[in-house]
């Protein structure tokens, strides 16, 4: 997606040769027309796969996730980070490692949120090992839900994510791909 590419060229901050910072417009402050577009880019791609939800990770996938969700007109599922103690019948968990944290977290869905006949496109700002989103497709598999698709912005294609993700069949779609990363200099992958 050229606007998206633009964007992190001009504005993306590469810590080192694994991090990529995007603080300024998708992280931390969030431009609302940029998500729009970035909404409608994936409501376009996976427009006849027969999607029913959007699922995310809290946090930073909403914004792009719900403009995603209101350009398909489907329900969009987020997937909690510190369940809620009322939430503690028909629940749906697993952990979720990250490496670039360095940390664990538990994800949780709750049972009446999803069924077996919801076909979901599963959003994320980032992929990079693929740890995320192989939680997500965990969770969604639990509640016998099926997976249309993973649709993301930004995929670090030096990072084994979209293989791990490809080698179980899935479809995936990355809005900008990166190639490369050292400090202070990102390079793209050129996508058809
Ligand atoms: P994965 O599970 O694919 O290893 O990592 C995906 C998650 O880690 C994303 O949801 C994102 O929150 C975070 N992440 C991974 N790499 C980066 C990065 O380079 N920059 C930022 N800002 N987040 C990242």
């Amino acid at each position: 997606m050229k606007l998206l590419e633009e964007r992190i060229l001009a504005e993306g901050i590469a810590i080192d040769e694994n991090i990529l910072k995007v603080d300024g417009f998708i992280n931390h402050q969030v431009e609302p027309e940029l998500m729009r577009k970035i909404g409608e880019d994936f409501a376009n791609h996976f427009k006849d796969m027969g999607v029913t939800k959007v699922v995310t990770i809290e946090s930073s996938g909403i914004a792009p996730a719900l403009m995603t969700a209101e350009a398909m007109q489907v329900p969009l599922l987020i997937l909690k980070k510190s369940p809620s103690k009322i939430l503690n019948s028909n629940m749906f968990q697993t952990v979720v490692t990250s490496f670039t944290k360095g940390t664990s977290y538990e994800l949780t869905l709750a049972g009446h949120l999803i069924s077996e006949q919801d076909h979901v496109l599963i959003i994320d700002d980032f992929l990079a090992n693929g740890e995320a989103a192989t939680g997500a497709v965990r969770l969604i598999r639990k509640a016998h839900a099926t997976i249309a698709g993973i649709g993301i912005l930004i995929e670090k294609s030096f990072q084994p994510g979209r293989e791990k993700l490809e080698s179980q069949g899935f479809h995936i779609y990355s809005q900008v791909r990166i190639a490369k990363l050292s400090a202070g200099k990102i390079e793209l992958l050129s996508q058809p």
